[in-house]
């Protein structure tokens, strides 16, 4: 029966999501950048208050509550934001929304895969461009093609958590033919947002998770800030009700609670600026990280067999070989005891 399936479909491998052992071999789960610690109160109770009330009801199909708690945070006009499943559903409406088939998705090399995933399903291309080797970006990155729709660009980029400069980024902006996705789903552990250039350079479009910074990565939802127009016309691509009435409820109460993301970003990077020094100790090379993870590569261990070390030993890090590039470990911040047993049965492993 496959032979009805599209081409397309037919061809393409898949977008493998990080391992998600069971709850109960309680591993230290330090492979999907998900934040260790428990998310604000205020998330639990603003659900308690829509069970109370049933789920009878379909939820608001423009999620406007939410929309307009974003325009309290950031100062952006409430039809300017777009709420998705994740911000996974995000970018797939984005892609369904500019890139038919055979048109031309743009990314850079190594980043997140799932992009190319979606081009794949669109029945489009895409194509990388690879970072340079300290992480910026080569101009080839704005060059104009006939057929490109939409870049996408993740800052802080993952598995790197390097950042592109919002100078840069802007320049990039201007040079390209077609519209730029950020990419911010960690950008609340870096210095700079871009959702400030939204306003003043149509082209910018900015995407947003709760997966990371806010500790909801079970509950699906995300954003994107762009223009009125923009998100009018996406509005018609996105399923009706794309989001249901407990995320919708327990995102717009997350994103109001500043305080809680201010004392969690504290923790997270102080956690991450040790990791990052323990691990050069031990003499990885690691890239000053911007988000709630590092890149540790090594120039003479096969850093496969620390993570099949650490795997064997209950902790699990993120294993990536990216053709061309090479291989690393990529390791979510957890708490600071999860990232001490971490660093110590590497330390185990690496001295004789
Ligand atoms: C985790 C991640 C996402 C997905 O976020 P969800 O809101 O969980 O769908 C999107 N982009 C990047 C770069 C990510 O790392």
């Amino acid at each position: 029966m496959c032979r009805y399936i599209r081409p397309e479909i037919l061809s393409m491998s898949g977008y493998v999501p990080g391992e998600q052992p069971d709850p109960q071999d309680n591993v230290v789960k330090l492979n999907t950048n998900e934040n260790p610690y428990r998310s604000s109160e205020k998330v639990y109770d603003a659900i308690r208050l829509v069970l109370e009330s049933g789920l009878s009801r379909y939820p608001d199909p423009l999620a406007l509550g939410f929309r307009e708690a974003v325009s309290r945070r950031y100062g952006v006009d409430p039809s300017m934001v777009l709420c998705g499943n994740g911000s996974d559903d995000i970018l797939t409406i984005l892609t369904r929304a500019f890139v038919g088939g055979g048109e031309l998705l743009r990314l850079p090399y190594p980043t997140y895969i799932l992009y190319r995933s979606l081009a794949e399903i669109q029945g489009a291309k895409s194509e990388f461009v690879y970072f340079n080797k300290d992480w910026s970006l080569p101009d080839e990155f704005y060059s104009g093609k006939a057929d490109l729709r939409l870049v996408f660009l993740p800052n802080p980029n993952s598995p790197s958590g390097t950042t592109i400069p919002k100078k840069r980024i802007l320049e990039i902006a201007e040079q390209l033919p077609c519209p730029l996705v950020i990419d911010e789903a960690y950008v609340d552990f870096a210095e700079d947002s871009c959702i400030d250039l939204v306003g003043s350079c149509e082209r910018i479009m900015v995407a947003r998770s709760f997966s990371k910074s806010y500790s909801l990565a079970g509950l699906r939802f995300g954003y994107l800030v762009a223009s009125t127009e923009l998100v009018a016309q996406m509005l018609k691509v996105k399923d009706s009700y794309n989001c249901d009435a407990i995320s919708i409820a327990a995102a717009t109460a997350a994103i109001s609670d500043e305080f809680w993301l201010t004392e969690n970003r504290k923790k997270i990077i102080a956690t991450r600026n040790r990791l990052t020094n323990e691990m050069r100790a031990i003499g990885f090379n690691v890239p000053d990280s911007n988000a709630n993870f590092t890149w540790n590569t090594h120039s003479n261990i096969d850093v496969r067999l620390i993570y099949e070390y650490l795997k064997s030993r209950g902790v699990l890090v993120r294993y990536m070989n990216y053709p061309l590039w090479g291989d690393g470990l990529r390791i979510s911040v957890g708490t600071d005891d999860q990232i001490d047993q971490c660093i110590k049965l590497i330390r185990q492993y690496v001295t004789p």
